[in-house]
């Protein structure tokens, strides 16, 4: 028994003591010493933003870094703390409908602004009140949207050049009007839109609403052809 440390923080000494060097599987087992699932103290490393590489012919780890080298995996989990901060900053109202908790009696959701699965951080900033209906409205948004698109979307830096990749993804397609403002995440995304014309010479048609035609909703379409 190695005391009281626990396996990760033995594993990572460990590791760091053996960088660079070819590790063979039964030796790290041995330093995890006796717990059930000793891979899964590895997982949390790599997610901590170390590399940690396994050669399953030689049965050989590799570590060959001392410090982490990726971003830390952000965990989706808002915390109670968390979920406290967000309740008394909106002031337990949704952001989309503004309806509340004590004039309306909705349940309300914490929901993260830029989605996880796009990329957005579990922290205040990136987190909001939101009612089980629009929740579940923004849910089916997400949804249909392409993940690896929307990160890259999401690192973006200005509104310009948001709506620029989405346009480019979906090009001579008829994109509406509310989609298009949340993609840019700006209130001034007429004007980023302006830009695009201009600075990129994009040809985007503005369609607006029209019963006659049949047109429902108003929409943007980016020309290629
Ligand atoms: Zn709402």
């Amino acid at each position: 028994m190695a005391g009281k440390e626990g396996a990760k923080p033995r594993l990572l000494r460990y590791l760091k003591e053996h960088a660079g060097e070819s590790i063979p599987y039964d030796a790290l087992k041995a330093v995890a010493g006796d717990v059930g699932d000793w891979t899964r103290t590895l997982r949390s490393l790599r997610d901590d933003g170390y590399i940690l590489d396994y050669d399953s012919s030689e049965r050989c780890y590799y570590f060959p870094y001392v410090e982490p080298q990726n971003e830390p995996k952000d965990n989706r989990h808002i915390n109670n703390k968390l979920r406290a901060m967000v309740l008394l900053r909106d002031n337990s109202t949704c952001r989309m409908c503004g309806r509340s908790v004590s004039e309306d009696g909705i349940r309300v959701h914490i929901d993260h602004i830029i989605p996880h699965s796009w990329g957005g951080k579990t922290e205040l900033e990136n987190l909001q009140v939101l009612c089980s209906e629009c929740n579940e409205g923004k849910k089916n948004f997400v949804k249909g949207e392409d993940p690896e698109l929307m990160k890259s979307v999401s690192r973006a830096k200005s509104a310009k050049e948001r709506l620029r990749l989405y346009f480019e993804r979906y090009r001579d397609t008829p994109l509406c009007t509310d989609r298009l403002s949340v993609i840019a995440k700006s209130r001034e995304w007429t004007r980023a839109l302006r830009y695009l014309r201009e600075d990129y010479s994009m040809d985007i048609e503005y369609v607006p609403r029209s019963k006659r035609k049949g047109i429902e909703k108003e929409y943007y379409i980016y020309h290629t052809k």
